[in-house]
Parts: C-alpha cells; sequence; structure tokens
C-alpha cells in the first residue's frame, strides 16, 4: 500500500496496520504531518502543528486502547497542557494553558496523538469560522466556500482526510453544522455525557465537547474513549465509561419508529435539493424497516430566537472573566483603572464577540430581562416537554441540519441575521439536551455535500450511533472523499 492511501482510512484500518506493524506510530504521524505541509496553506484547518517528538512524548505509550497512535486534531477551544489555548481570539493569543481539558487526559492516556489546536470562530461564536482572528478556513469540497462553524477547522481536516478524528463544540451546532457542510459525521452528546472541564466556556448550559470522524464508528470509536462522568465537571451526568461500538451491528433495532418533523422539513428558505436528499435518507431507513411517522413539533420553530437570547446572556456572563486583570490581554498603555478595562476588552476581541456582549447584557438587564430572557427560558422548557412528549411516539427523529449547502466566504458577513439562521435546525438539540448526529447523504448538482441529523432521547447514544452506523452500512456517501485533497 502506498502512503497516499492512508490519507481515508477508518481508525479500525490504521488500528490494523499498527497492531500489524505494517506502519509504526511515527510513520503514521510523519505522514499526517506531512500532509498538513502539503495542503494546509490552502485549507488553514490549523492553528498551530506541534512539535512531532512532543506529540509522541504526551501520548501515554503503556495503554492499548483504540486510539493508540491515532492522530486527531483538537478545536482550539478545548485545552491542552502546555500548548496556547487562543479560543480563535487575540486576547487569548498567549494563553498556555496550565492543564488538560478531561477529554485531553482521556484521550492521553488512550495513546491518542494529539498533532494540533484547530481555528475555529472566535470563541465558537459563528457558524463559518470568518470570527476567527487568526485565518479563514477553507471547505476542502470547494475552497472558495467556508467549512461552517465554529468547528470549521476541525470539520476541513478531517474531510481532508488530514487526520480521521477531531473534536469540536457545540453550543448551537457547531459540530454538526461544519460536519455536514464538509460531507463528514459530526455527534454532539447528550448535555452531561462528556465532560466540558477545559472546555473554554462560550454558553455554559448549553456547551458540550462533540466529535467529527468519517463514520459513524469512528465517532463511536472516539466517544468511547472521552465520554463517563468526570469529578470536575459538576454538569456530568453519573454514566460510566462503556464501548459504545457494542450496539454497531449494521441494521437497525426492530420496529425502530423515526419521527419526522414536517415543519422542519417544509421549513421556509429549505434548499430543494437539500430537501430531497433528507428525504431520500428517510426512504433508506423505510427500506432497512423502519416506521415513520409524522410528529409535530411547534416550539422547535423559536429555537434560533431562544438560542439567541439564552446564547448571547451566557456569553455575556462567561466573557466578563477578560478584563485584563485576572484573564486574557491588558492595554499596557492605559492611564487609569477603567481606561484598561475598556480598552482591554474593546481592543482584543472581534467585531462579533464585542456584538454578542452588548446583546447577551440588554437581554439580561433590569428592564428587559423579563421581556427577553425570561421569556427564551419559559420557551426553552416548552421545547424540553414537547421533546419528551414526542419520544412517547417515535424512538429517534430525522430533522435537516442547514437549509442550503456552504455558502461562499464573505457571502453572509453583511447579513447577521442569515448567519444567525444557520443554527435553525441544530440548537434544538442543545437548547433541550439531547444527543443529535449529522450524516452525510449526498451533494448538490455542484457537488457540495449536504447533511440529515438523526435526534435522540437523553442518552440514547447507543441507539443513535446504531441508527446511523446502520445507513452508513447502506449509502456510501461518507466513501467520497474531495477530488483536490486525494493525495
Ligand atoms: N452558530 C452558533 C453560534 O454562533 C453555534 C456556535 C456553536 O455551536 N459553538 O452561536
Amino acid at each position: 500500500m502506498t502512503k497516499a492511501m492512508l490519507a481515508f482510512l477508518s481508525i479500525q484500518e490504521l488500528r490494523k496496520k499498527l497492531d500489524t506493524k505494517q506502519l509504526s506510530e511515527q510513520e503514521l504521524l510523519d505522514y499526517t504531518l506531512k500532509r498538513f505541509a502539503k495542503h494546509d496553506s490552502e485549507l488553514k484547518s490549523a492553528l498551530e502543528l506541534f512539535d512531532r517528538d512532543s506529540i509522541l512524548a504526551e501520548a501515554c505509550s503503556e495503554t492499548l486502547g483504540q486510539l493508540k497512535g491515532i492522530p486527531g486534531l483538537i478545536k482550539d477551544n478545548i485545552c491542552q497542557k502546555g500548548r496556547i489555548a487562543s479560543a480563535a481570539s487575540k486576547t487569548l493569543q498567549n494563553y498556555t494553558s496550565v492543564y488538560d481539558a478531561t477529554v485531553i487526559s482521556r484521550l492521553k492516556k488512550e495513546g491518542a496523538l494529539l498533532v494540533g489546536r484547530a481555528n475555529c470562530d472566535e470563541f465558537a461564536m459563528g457558524s463559518s469560522n470568518e470570527t476567527s482572528a487568526f485565518q479563514k478556513t477553507a471547505n476542502p469540497w470547494d475552497i472558495s466556500r467556508v467549512p461552517g462553524g465554529s468547528s470549521g477547522g476541525s470539520a476541513a481536516a478531517v474531510a481532508a482526510g488530514f487526520v480521521p478524528w477531531a473534536l469540536g463544540s457545540e453550543t448551537g451546532g457547531s459540530v454538526r453544522q461544519p460536519a455536514a457542510f464538509c460531507g463528514i459525521v459530526g455527534f454532539k452528546p447528550t448535555y452531561g455525557l462528556i465532560s466540558r472541564y477545559g472546555l473554554i466556556a462560550y454558553a455554559s448550559s448549553v456547551d458540550q465537547i462533540g466529535v467529527m470522524a468519517r463514520s459513524v464508528f469512528d465517532v463511536a470509536t472516539v466517544v468511547s474513549a472521552i465520554a463517563g462522568h468526570d469529578l470536575h465537571d459538576s454538569t456530568s451526568l453519573d454514566v460510566s465509561k462503556k464501548d459504545y461500538t457494542n450496539t454497531l451491528n449494521g441494521s437497525i433495532k426492530p420496529g425502530l419508529r423515526i419521527g419526522v418533523i414536517d415543519n422542519m422539513l417544509n421549513a421556509e428558505g429549505m434548499d430543494a435539493q437539500v430537501k430531497e436528499r433528507i428525504s431520500d435518507s428517510i426512504k433508506v431507513y423505510e427500506k432497512l424497516g423502519a416506521t415513520i411517522k409524522h410528529v409535530n413539533l411547534p416550539t422547535f420553530e423559536y429555537a434560533a430566537a431562544v438560542y439567541f437570547i439564552v446564547s448571547r446572556a451566557e456569553a455575556a456572563s462567561n466573557l466578563a472573566r477578560y478584563d485584563g486583570v485576572r484573564y486574557g490581554y491588558r492595554d499596557a498603555a492605559a492611564q487609569s483603572l477603567d481606561e484598561m478595562y475598556t480598552s482591554s476588552r474593546y481592543e482584543e476581541f472581534g467585531h462579533e464577540v464585542r456584538r454578542r456582549i452588548l446583546i447577551g447584557n440588554y437581554v439580561l438587564s433590569a428592564g428587559h430581562a423579563a421581556e427577553f430572557y425570561d421569556s427564551a427560558k419559559k420557551v426553552q422548557n416548552m421545547m424540553r416537554y414537547e421533546l419528551i412528549n414526542a419520544f412517547q411516539d417515535v424512538d429517534l427523529i430525522v430533522l435537516p441540519v442547514h437549509a442550503a449547502p456552504a455558502f461562499k466566504l464573505g457571502e453572509l458577513n453583511a447579513d447577521p441575521l442569515q448567519m444567525d439562521l444557520q443554527d435553525y435546525f441544530t440548537c434544538s438539540a442543545n437548547l433541550t439536551g439531547a444527543p443529535a448526529i449529522s450524516l452525510p447523504c449526498g451533494f448538490t448538482k455542484e457537488q457540495l455535500p449536504v447533511g440529515f441529523q438523526l435526534m435522540g432521547p437523553h442518552l440514547s447514544e447507543e441507539l443513535l450511533f446504531q441508527t446511523a452506523h446502520a445507513y452508513q452500512q447502506h449509502t456510501s456517501w461518507h466513501t467520497m472523499h474531495p477530488p483536490s485533497f486525494k493525495d
């Protein structure tokens, strides 16, 4: 086998090569770093690639975990000890983390090779990677287009075959939307299944670390390494570690009932080709024996509005810590304390982050909290009840991920509302705490990937992975790769 063919191998395939000594960890790592060196000037998926020897030194050499020797990329809002964690913001560009996030220490214990930091939107605020203070990542299927966001660097690197898996984070759809834009799998866990310890906070009540890979099996492999209770995160659920690949048998659960939300599939602005691809994927499940039912979730239409308020409110509180005193950049030229606070925050936060802090403080302010924040929290509760009710009748729900395929870099810059509406189909899972996975389900005429998502009840990850894996066993979309990055 030539080295060029390593690029799109799955974790399992690489595992076999490593275990049978057809390939060494060092060779695989060198190959990975070379691919980044060759192609990443075009894609700009990584903010930093670490030095080869330090990558090898960090991975535990004693374990025999599934990820031992398997390279992966980490979104730059997840702390890796001794490495910069900038959240793609100037305010943290010189911040070196003094500890490992729980997911990172678990990955290192498994022997995974953490090769670098993935670009993302600043503080994970965005849907295109364009709010990153440092660079704009491109979509490997068409480099004039965005990879989605905020975990766009992670998505682009996996789609282009630089690494088989990557970590991203989700607040309103930041793993699933870029995964769909780049033609890979993106998973957002049940709130509390994967520890948030060491994830730079955006909106803590909905933030979760998520996983990206080219197959469901690979996603489940990484989730098995990082999920499970963590004492360091008070919102962590009391779930023990398990092997999430156990249920992946290629078929669906007998009697599986899948719900289709009509008002979502027929939403205004839905691209006809995207809708067709999603309808096709529903037919795949029908063929596999699932019963398709129609469910009604009227409050889901308000999800983006609720998310807009809740996420900004929490962002304003979370980002108050970057005041130049405790965290973040300090303007050394300021003449007074007030000036130091103001100019430190003004100068080093990007436009989108400042906009969100302003909106967040507004919706929380004494005169407006009842109208905005409190109302949003009420609707959020209604969404939760509605979803619990829906799951009385169906096991899982099918939803679009995006209304239209990846847009051009710069295309939505002048239209913040359209940018915010990128979360329309995804943020309901975050607001309800439900797990969801987006899967590639075909292409538009322009060869741009389309995704759909499955959402399940809390802690239904095993069923979700089983059902998603069955889809991939009966379709081949996930085996198609961007032509420009084949070697
Ligand atoms: N696009 C959403 C936002 O900008 C989602 C971001 C995320 O999930 N981190 O808030």
